[in-house]
């Protein structure tokens, strides 16, 4: 398995498969690297694209040739514009996906990317080395991550996209219970880069 990419992606979250995508369409030889491929773009409860605010973002995320509006429309069991009743302002597209079929399409897409190698581990540490010549702290680069297996992957840039669920706890009446997205650890979030 090669060990040496130009960027990689940390956390196969919506963000993530985004980032993945752009990237490996740009050239860029790129790692997804994620704690379970087989969720990458898992929805959430509620499985909505789009909403006030959300989604011109996704319309945005459209035009800009991302693959979220297309898995949206290869998926989708509803379309609305939220808020006709009020001034076109405050409209939001949003529609409901098959909770399950859009992220094995967001999977489906990714696996036909050029230069996207998806990976599957816990990132734990990321390096960064002073640049030459005239090494100085303060021009350090991203040069590689560290996974919580050992494994180190080399790269120019990381991207990270580890999400919102970092930290999690959970209320259940007077019980509080650390974890993350369902059946996912409490994540910390990801470290600072390591000194040299
Ligand atoms: C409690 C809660 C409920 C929500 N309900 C809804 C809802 O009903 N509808 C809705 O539209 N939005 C909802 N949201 C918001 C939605 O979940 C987020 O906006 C969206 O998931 C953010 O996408 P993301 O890609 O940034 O992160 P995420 O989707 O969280 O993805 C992050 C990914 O990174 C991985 N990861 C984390 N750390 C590491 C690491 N160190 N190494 C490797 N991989 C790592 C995680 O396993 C995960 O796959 C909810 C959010 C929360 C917290």
């Amino acid at each position: 398995m090669t060990r040496d990419f130009d960027i990689i992606v940390i956390g196969g979250g919506h963000a993530g498969a985004e980032a993945a995508f752009a990237a490996s369409h740009l050239g860029a030889k790129t790692a997804l690297v994620t704690l379970d491929p087989n969720r990458i773009a898992q929805m959430s409860c509620n499985p909505a694209i789009g909403g006030l605010a959300k989604g011109q973002i996704v319309r945005e995320i459209d035009a800009l040739g991302g693959l979220m509006a297309i898995a949206t429309d290869n998926t989708a069991i509803q379309f609305r514009m939220l808020n006709r009743s009020k001034g076109p302002a405050v409209w939001g597209p949003r529609a409901q996906a098959d909770k399950y079929k859009y992220a094995i399409e967001v999977q489906r897409i990714l696996s036909t990317c050029p230069n996207l190698t998806i990976l599957q581990g816990e990132a734990v540490e990321i390096h960064a080395t002073p640049e030459t010549p005239n090494p100085k702290p303060e021009t350090r680069r991203i040069s590689a991550i560290t996974l919580a297996d050992g494994t180190r992957l080399s790269c120019r840039a990381v991207i990270v996209t580890t999400g919102t669920f970092l930290r999690g706890l959970m209320h259940t009446g007077e019980q509080k219970t650390e974890g993350g997205r369902f059946a996912d650890p409490p994540l910390a979030p990801s470290p600072p880069p390591s000194p040299i």
